[in-house]
């Protein structure tokens, strides 16, 4: 999968990234801004030892509301090639990391694939986790088949209209929801060790945010509808607002508990089994890692 003429992502923008920033803002290098163990994933990707995070800099997708808007939005970090990202993988699984979680990778899926493969061939052996916006093509899906093990996406809306105003993408639910099932079809319903760290599968996040129950209903509707009632997700509370959000509403306050309780209520009721659920006092900074230091 080459950069010239990227189309690694819904945005297509046919850009050599050589010579030109692509909308995600980044030229043809691999930055990673944080490389570290991470404990604020789902318990199953966390578990004691934490999941090796590698927070890659910028997004294809690039919200209004971004909870890591510090890497976000310009290039920041270290430019790494395919072997010193294997060479990071490495690192974090000597530390105990359970996983190797890519965090926003999309853009960097290139180095990504090659990295992977040469981690394998010097000892590398956990899962690897896909911890993405959801805004993919089945294209790059397909060329990470058999590559990563858990799916981490994001399902962050249905509506054409919330994900234009607030992610600049009317097409995110065209393209997201076939991600998602192209996902499960690759690693199915999350299975889990005799200590609960998982080992393959689908986890589907959605952040709520302030006034959008209605938005959480539809996209429980979705993957109730597609996907087993076993399918794992994961309803997050820890909404703050941050970047252009803090002035622009509904996105300019934190989410109320009667609303976290409803959307967690309705998937109850429509007959989830497997949800993750964030102590409501999770709206802190304290899910956000702190991205001016690379590695713990
Ligand atoms: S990865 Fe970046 S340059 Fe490539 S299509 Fe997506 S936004 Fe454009």
């Amino acid at each position: 999968m080459k950069t010239m003429n990227c189309s690694i992502c819904p945005r297509k923008c046919n850009i050599d990234r050589s010579t030109k920033f692509g909308a995600c803002g980044l030229d043809d290098g691999c930055y990673v801004a944080r490389a570290s163990l991470h404990m604020w994933e789902e318990p199953p990707i966390s578990g004691t030892k934490g999941s090796g995070a590698i927070f890659f800099s910028n997004c294809n997708l690039r919200c209004t509301f971004c909870q890591n808007s510090g890497i976000s939005r310009s290039i920041v970090g270290k430019r790494l090639d395919e072997n010193q990202l294997a060479s990071e993988m490495l690192r974090l699984m000597e530390a105990g990391a359970h996983n190797i979680n890519f965090v926003s990778p999309t853009p960097h899926v290139k180095t990504i694939i090659k990295a992977i493969k040469l981690a394998k061939k010097n000892g590398f052996t956990i899962p690897i986790v896909y911890n993405t916006n959801g805004y993919e093509t089945i294209k790059t899906l397909t060329a990470l088949n058999g590559l990563i093990d858990i799916y981490l996406p994001d399902l962050k809306y249905v509506s054409p209209e919330l994900s234009r105003r607030f992610s600049g993408a009317w097409d995110y639910f065209e393209y997201a929801s076939k991600a998602v099932l192209e996902m499960w079809r690759q690693v199915g319903t999350l299975s889990l060790d005799n200590s609960g760290i998982a080992k393959r599968g689908l986890i589907i996040r959605h952040l709520l945010l302030p006034n959008c129950v209605d938005e959480a209903r539809r996209v429980l509707d979705f993957i109730s509808n597609e996907l087993p009632k076993d399918t794992f997700i994961s309803l997050m509370s820890q909404y703050v607002p941050m970047a252009e959000a803090a002035s622009v509403p509904p996105l300019n306050r934190r989410i109320t508990k009667r609303e976290y309780e409803r959307a967690v209520g309705y998937a109850l009721n429509i007959g989830f089994r497997n949800i993750f659920i964030q102590r409501f006092s999770s709206q802190t900074l304290e899910y956000t890692p702190d991205f001016s230091v690379y590695s713990d």
